[in-house]
């Protein structure tokens, strides 16, 4: 039996980075430290033991080479493939599905564009106040949470950063930080919130111009309530924001995802902005998927933008809302797609999903997922912080070397992809 100990959760955008290993057998037996979440991940026995491939409608055993030979010819000839995912996996793997995409003039795009892509675009148009989860551990005595809900999503983000997180100015947290909890429902994170603030439905961004206008001075105009939320409240939230030392908003999808989308970002980060003419206070968006936040930065630093990535010009160009994995797929644009490390038969429309049904769809995934049921080919690789290494993003965009505890016969994606890119360059220069 050994112990290894530092081992970075393969699960959420967290990445904690203290998780303890036992190893038996040349098995993970426990992963302490984790929540139940990563526990689920480190110990998930149901891996596909080979590529399967589906013929005349029933899945068949194939090997590692005919999978990756059937994805090169599949995209070669494609006049429009898709690349989609690459929130699972480290950014060595990511790099080259960017070098793939480009030479095959696809479209690139990771599921960014279903979780926080609106709050990119905001970004993009007004600038990110953000810090890194160390100062907010340190030095955060003000918490919100804006429709997100750790307790679910993002289970130990409180005990490592926040509520339960004693830090160097704050000795003892869970007394000394208040909360506050902004959400269309009670959820369980409103529970231990100081201040639930209940907004009806599509609201926020009115409650966020409201708690803008108080900060400014401008709390007479007003009106008794704003949707569903009282004056008075407003009023106690915008003092309890303007009098804390170090305030810090987390927000989710329940911002991102619903009306208003990104100007309800850039209308949060407009608020810090007022906010920071009092006080110092950040904004970061609760990343899920695990290195979502690093293929933004790789994305970025090789092509110019961060997801939704069209080279079918022979150049990078960017458009969410025409060149994201969903509208190319609800106009049924691509012929071809390759999924890495995600799972969008679970997430996407149900047109998306019957697009990819009809045409060649082939996924790179330690685990059978609801894409599998209508993929054509499956190619399990290693799993990054399990049995194979890289490079991933936390949320707040610190990078962390993740190291493997196993050895496997598995592939890592890094490996996969750089055999199909290397037979693509061939055909390219014959
Ligand atoms: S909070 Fe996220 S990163 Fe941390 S152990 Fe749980 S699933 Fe893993």
């Amino acid at each position: 039996m050994r112990i290894i100990e530092d081992m970075v959760c393969p699960f959420c955008g967290c990445l904690c980075d203290d998780v303890i290993l036992t190893i038996e057998n040349d098995m993970i037996i426990a992963a302490d430290n984790c929540c139940t979440v990563g526990n689920a991940k480190f110990l998930g026995k149901k891996r596909l033991k080979s590529p399967i491939i589906k013929k005349d409608g029933v899945w068949e055993q194939t090997g590692y080479d005919e999978a990756i030979q059937y994805t090169v010819d599949t995209l070669l000839d494609a006049d429009r493939p898709l690349m989609f995912g690459w929130s699972g996996t480290h950014g060595e793997a990511q790099c080259i599905g960017i070098h793939m995409n480009e030479l095959i003039g696809g479209v690139i795009d990771s599921t960014t564009s279903v979780c926080h892509g609106p709050s990119i675009l905001a970004i993009q148009e007004v600038g990110h106040p953000g810090c890194t989860l160390g100062q907010v551990k340190n030095r955060a005595d003000l918490i919100i949470y804006w429709g997100c809900n750790p307790v679910e999503g993002h289970p130990r983000h409180m005990s490592r950063y926040t509520v339960y997180a004693d830090g160097y100015f704050l000795q003892n947290s869970f007394k000394e930080r208040k909360v506050i909890v902004v959400d269309v429902r009670e959820t369980e994170t409103a529970g231990i919130a100081d201040e639930f603030v209940r907004v009806k439905p599509g609201g926020d961004f009115a409650v966020i111009s409201a708690l803008r206008a108080i900060i400014r001075g401008k709390g007479d105009i007003i009106p008794e309530s704003v949707a569903g939320v009282s004056r008075e409240q407003l009023v106690r939230v915008a003092e309890l924001c303007k009098t804390c030392k170090f305030g810090a908003l987390f927000f989710g999808l329940g911002l991102t995802m619903v009306k208003g989308k990104y100007k309800n970002i850039s209308n949060a980060i407009e608020l810090v902005d007022e906010l920071n003419r009092h006080t110092k206070f950040t904004l970061t968006p609760m990343r899920g998927h695990w290195n979502v936040y690093g293929s933004n930065e790789v994305f970025t630093w090789m092509t110019g933008y961060p997801y939704a990535v069209d080279f079918c010009r022979g150049v990078a160009f960017y458009n969410p809302g025409e060149t994201s994995a969903i509208d190319i797929l609800a106009r049924k644009e691509c012929d071809a797609c390759l999924v890495v490390a995600s799972d969008p038969g679970a997430h996407f429309p149900r047109a998306c999903v019957e697009h990819m049904k009809d045409i060649p769809t082939i996924v790179i995934d330690p685990f059978q997922t609801l894409t599998t049921t209508v993929a054509d080919l499956q190619i399990p690789v290693a799993v990054t912080g399990i049995d194979a290494e890289g490079t991933a993003y936390r949320m707040d965009g610190i990078p962390l070397k993740v190291k493997k505890a196993l050895d496997s016969n598995y592939p890592s994606d890094t490996e996969i992809l750089s055999k199909m890119y290397e037979k693509m360059l061939e055909v390219q220069w014959q």
